[in-house]
């Protein structure tokens, strides 16, 4: 009797009290987000274009979700964070998403980065930074700008390294890609 209720019932709490916890935890973490924002990037990826995916949330829920496509529509801002601010504001009827957030793979370069401040984007969460072309706090943070009238809260590195690989493989098949071409 006493190893009965000491064992089963215990065990049982223990059990379902983790699994609502992990759901919960799931479903707004910055983490499952950004999980959100690299299947786009992976998109990006089988489409021979740079993989970068972004989504944007408001209120718990995806309003936008794109990724770059530079080459397939043959233009040079169609960056994964434009064509998601073009969504939302579609989405929104409005051009201030003033409550909503961005979560990109790699961090925003200084074209998106203007365009999320026009746009008024609380918090931008991005994966791998990028020392020499970003502009939320690489080599440049223009979401955080002192002179400018309105600044995103910034978290970094939510998947870096996942995101990073992503870019990394992308990168180096391109290059044999090209080699291969240049011996043909
Ligand atoms: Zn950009």
């Amino acid at each position: 009797m006493v190893s009965e209720i000491h064992n089963s019932p215990g065990d049982g709490e223990l059990d379902s009290s983790l699994e609502e916890e992990s759901s919960m935890i799931d479903l707004a973490s910055d983490t499952f987000l950004m999980g959100q924002a690299m299947r786009q990037a992976q998109k990006a990826y089988l489409d021979g274009e740079v993989p970068v995916g972004a989504i944007i949330v408001q209120n718990g829920s995806i309003i936008a979700r794109s990724h770059n496509q530079v080459e397939t529509l043959k233009d040079a801002t169609a960056h994964a964070e434009m064509l998601a601010l073009t969504q939302a504001q579609e989405a929104m009827g409005d051009w201030r998403l003033g409550d909503c957030d961005l979560y990109v793979t790699k961090e925003p370069c200084p074209m998106c980065a203007g365009a999320i401040i026009h746009c008024r984007i609380r918090r931008v969460i991005f994966g791998c930074g990028d020392s020499k072309g970003g502009a939320a706090g690489g080599f440049i943070n223009l979401l955080q700008q002192p002179t400018l009238n309105h600044h995103s809260e910034v978290t970094p590195g939510v998947l870096e390294e996942e995101s990073k690989y992503l870019l990394k493989s992308f990168f180096l098949e391109a290059r044999i890609k090209k080699k291969a071409g240049q011996n043909d």
